[in-house]
């Protein structure tokens, strides 16, 4: 070896990077010797002892003749500390500026995959590259990894987050579209009801008003001769101003419900006097029609309700028309009083038309009719059995409705008991009720 300093060739320090380098050099030993010849002068690597490198660089001279040879060692531990870091350092912002930083980790193994350094203690998620050094430590490998994950990763991630975000805005949309069109779709309903709510009572209020003034006419032109034509007539206008009467009443009271002006006077009401007494002015139409009716009641004592005898029987009353208008060939209506656990019982049954399963919570909306082919030219006002929910809800009990197209309907009011339940027995016919 050449000692520079003194100028002179010396043997050998016994070091490991000395014997580093005569190891490398060794193969060089008899192309100096020969003074070969070398057309080109790169610099070769010897890594065989890896934690001293070698770069040898063969001294020619003019001739081109090999006459040394240039070793430089590599001190790997001195590389690892203190160069590799500040290059690293160094380069990421040359490719990789502003905030993508952040988001990289730098690895560097060795050959046996051991990490030689890192630029985080983080492991990271995504792999984007890896390298192997270019010169010198071909061994090892450098590797550049996302903290959270991959561009790829990222944006997949990010395209279905953007996808379920307008799948969800498009949802919205949708929903909002549908409940604006259900909402414009009732407007038009309810206007339609409305006009065929104002049509329906103007006729509800002519017929009874034409047959009023004809059996009027007849009385005043004297055409009842016998005193029982007279009765006949008056019976007549009786029933029909009845009818005008319910028929304005419901009206009246539909706009206090409305309003929120209906109020109710509770006192203790025997429910089967009650309903005798609607009956009773049924009577005439009923007999007129051709009908069939019985009230039966179960229980000894006579159930008493506390409630608004008033808008009780006009309830019951709008049950017992609905049965009459629905009604078909077999003209038949049993009224029924029941006594449950807690609860008293009050049914209009009838065997007409018969309501569509998909009708039967419709029919208690306001202005609600359904078109019913079976039943000719069946006229009303829609309220009816709206203001009998209304009513019943405010006495603390409920509407129900049992019905089969073609087989006839049962409604049915339910009423908390006013008193502790008597004794029951089986329902019996009410003493002449059974009328035809
Ligand atoms: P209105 O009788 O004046 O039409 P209601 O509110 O009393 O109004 O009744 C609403 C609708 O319910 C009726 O138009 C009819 O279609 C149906 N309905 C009520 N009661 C009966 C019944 N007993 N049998 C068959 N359909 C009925």
């Amino acid at each position: 070896m050449y000692d520079a300093e003194h100028g002179a060739m010396v043997p050998a320090p016994d070091a490991p990077a000395a014997r580093a380098v005569a190891a490398a050099g060794a193969p060089w030993l008899q192309t100096v010797a020969r003074r070969s010849r070398m057309m080109s002068t790169a610099l070769t690597v010897d890594e065989r002892n890896p934690r001293h490198r070698v770069v040898l660089n063969p001294i020619t001279d003019e001739s081109a003749e090999v006459v040394g040879l240039a070793a430089l060692v590599i001190d790997a531990e001195h590389f690892r500390r203190s160069v590799l870091p500040v290059v690293i350092e160094r380069s990421l912002p040359a490719f990789f500026p502003g905030d993508t930083r952040e988001n990289l980790i730098v690895t560097v193994t060795d050959g046996d995959g051991a990490v030689v350094l890192s630029t985080s203690a983080d492991e990271g998620k995504g792999e984007v590259l890896t390298t192997a050094f270019p010169f010198v430590f071909y061994d090892w490998r450098l590797t550049l990894r996302g903290r959270h994950a991959t561009p790829e990763q990222w944006a997949r991630g990010n395209f279905l987050l953007n996808l379920t975000l307008s799948g969800l805005l498009a949802a919205v949309l949708l929903a909002g579209l549908g409940l604006a069109m259900r909402a414009a779709s009732r407007a038009v309903r309810l206007s339609q009801l409305k006009s065929d709510f104002v049509s329906n009572v103007s006729h509800e209020l002519r017929t009874p008003l034409a047959s009023i003034r004809v059996f009027g006419e007849f009385l005043r032109l004297g055409r009842a001769g016998t005193a029982e034509k007279v009765r006949e007539y008056g019976e007549y206008i009786e029933t029909e101003s009845r009818r005008l009467t319910r028929l304005v009443n419901n009206i009246l009271d539909f706009s206090r419900i409305e309003t929120g002006r209906r109020t109710y006077r509770m006192e203790e009401t025997d429910l089967r006097a009650l309903v005798e007494g609607v009956l009773k002015t049924f009577e005439v139409r009923l007999r007129h029609a051709g009908f069939t009716w019985y009230l039966e009641s179960a229980g000894a004592s006579p159930p008493t309700v506390r409630g608004d005898a008033d808008a009780l029987s006009q309830a019951v009353h709008n049950l017992l028309d609905n049965a009459m208008k629905f009604s078909a060939e077999t003209r038949d209506i049993r009224v029924r009083l029941d006594r449950g656990g807690r609860e008293i019982t009050l049914s209009v049954a009838d065997r007409g038309v018969g309501i569509a399963r998909g009708d039967q919570r419709k029919i208690f909306e306001r202005f609600h009719r359904v078109a019913t082919g079976l039943v000719h030219d069946v006229r009303g006002s829609g309220l009816g059995l709206s203001i009998v929910d209304h009513v019943v809800r405010s006495h603390g009990g409920r509407v129900t409705v049992d019905s089969e197209p073609g087989h006839g309907s049962i409604f049915t009011i339910h009423l908390p008991l006013a008193a502790p339940p008597a004794e029951t027995e089986g329902p019996r016919p009410a003493a002449g009720a059974a009328t035809t």
